[in-house]
């Protein structure tokens, strides 16, 4: 750990302080009788609460350790997983930690809640006091499992607990630094590119990154985009527009709305003769997979072709748990990619990065973007120098499978759009020769024809 604990804590006592903490939340049963207070702010949408979901019951492929995932027709619980809930949710039944619902009702929503599972270091504590103010805290339950209660510095707690470095917002930095708002017709729509929209159709999401780069309005219900007469308006304008003909469904994430709230979507915008692809982006596969039900699947599969982009961070995000939802989505007929920020301390090696990607392969998602970090406000810390993603192309680029090498761009800051950025492999041409650098960065000559 490299920050000091709170009060001059030192290294050893926080470990202690964890252990005792883990200790003590295994005789009480931390969490089982919590009430996740909901503010004014931030809030699951009404229609969260439509109907229960029950256990699927859909063919289990083998688990990429080799061994068959039993037992059929329920979720898995990942070891990891296992561990954490006996320590704090002991009384919880399995099919209640399973339940999407129960997991967004129990989320960590501050410190007090936070410090049940782990001692805060004393910027960590500072952090969380102050920038939820900002920008939302919480943490599903299940995405709480998979951090390290005694490192500040683990990958994936770094991604969803504040740091204070957050707090400080550096020149070239912006509420909207995608220039959204500006492109935005109507409530809801972002009509960027020529013959496809950005469809936010929520503000909530389960767990909140703190990387997010729509938190101008993520987490705040005020300016959320959530509301039939909102998204019919915002069908409208779609149906209107017939050089339309592609639709990302986005937000907050929109697997956060019921079935029955995503189908009122879903069934209006394929009805529009001339929007040929629906496309989803969401982080709930990832940090709420439980949410992945059959009767999702079921509701999803007739809306094809429907396409599905994934945000994944970091490897250990790739559980039995998510290997499950991704199957579901898979064998449902969606295609499935993923999207990444590149994150200093989180994701920035050859290493971290080639073990994400080899393992999204084995989860049926194509790896399609990897991120430069956008210029939200406090976000400097998480930024890496441009020449890192290069350099984690090029560790990439014939050290693995083509299909698990991700496209690797920036979001022009402004509105500029996604701009592709390739290491240059493309050495000079002399004549008619093109001079090449293969991966192992030798030369090599093709003879090109001139037309
Ligand atoms: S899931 Fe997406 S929209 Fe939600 S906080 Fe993370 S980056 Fe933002």
């Amino acid at each position: 750990m490299s920050e000091g604990g709170r009060n001059g804590t030192s290294e050893t006592t926080l470990m202690e302080r964890g252990m005792a903490s883990l200790r003590e939340a295994c005789n009480q049963g931390y969490g089982v009788h919590e009430e996740t207070p909901c503010t004014e702010d931030e809030k699951p949408p009404d229609s969260l609460l439509l109907r229960e979901a029950t256990p699927p019951a859909l063919p289990h492929p083998v688990h990429p350790s080799g061994c068959l995932r039993i037992p059929r027709g329920s979720f898995p619980l990942s070891a990891h997983t296992r561990t954490f809930k006996k320590a704090f949710f002991p009384h919880v039944s399995g099919s209640q930690w399973n339940n999407w619902r129960w997991q967004i009702q129990q989320r960590v929503r501050n410190t007090t809640m936070l410090e049940r599972f782990f001692p805060l270091t004393e910027q960590e504590y500072r952090a969380v006091e102050c920038a939820s103010s900002r920008f939302p805290f919480a943490i599903t339950p299940y995405y709480m499992s998979l951090l390290d209660p005694l490192s500040a510095d683990h990958p994936i707690r770094r991604t969803v607990v504040p740091v204070i470095e957050e707090l400080h917002v550096s020149p070239e930095e912006a509420e909207d630094p995608l220039g959204e708002e500006r492109d935005s017709p109507v409530p809801g729509i972002v009509h960027r590119y020529p013959d496809r929209v950005l469809f936010l159709v929520t503000s909530f999401c389960s767990t909140y990154c703190r990387y997010c780069t729509r938190s101008r309005f993520v987490g705040h219900v005020r300016n959320g985009h959530g509301g039939r007469r909102r998204w019919a308006g915002a069908i409208e304008y779609i149906s209107s527009h017939r050089e339309v003909r592609d639709v990302l469904i986005s937000g907050g994430d929109p697997l956060t709305l019921s079935d029955e709230a995503l189908e009122w979507i879903l069934r209006r915008v394929r009805a529009i003769p001339h929007v040929e692809i629906i496309r989803i982006g969401t982080k709930v596969p990832v940090v709420l997979p439980q949410r992945i039900t059959k009767e999702l699947t079921r509701m999803l599969r007739k809306f094809h072709p429907l396409w599905m982009s994934i945000h994944f961070t970091h490897p250990d995000e790739l559980t039995d748990e998510v290997y499950e939802a991704c199957a579901r989505l898979a064998d449902a007929g969606i295609p499935l990619g993923s999207q990444t920020v590149l994150l200093t301390g989180i994701n920035d090696s050859v290493d971290v990065m080639k073990a994400l990607v080899q393992r999204l392969l084995m989860a049926r998602v194509r790896p399609y973007y990897l991120y430069q970090c956008d210029l939200i406000p406090g976000s400097r810390h998480f930024r890496t120098p441009v020449a890192k993603g290069f350099e984690i192309i090029e560790g990439l680029w014939g050290h693995t499978t083509g299909y698990a090498v991700p496209s690797y761009v920036i979001d022009a800051p402004g509105g500029g759009g996604k701009i592709p950025l390739l290491p240059s492999y493309l050495q000079e041409v002399r004549g008619d020769t093109v001079v090449l650098k293969n991966y192992e960065a030798k030369p090599f000559y093709y003879p090109d024809i001139h037309g």
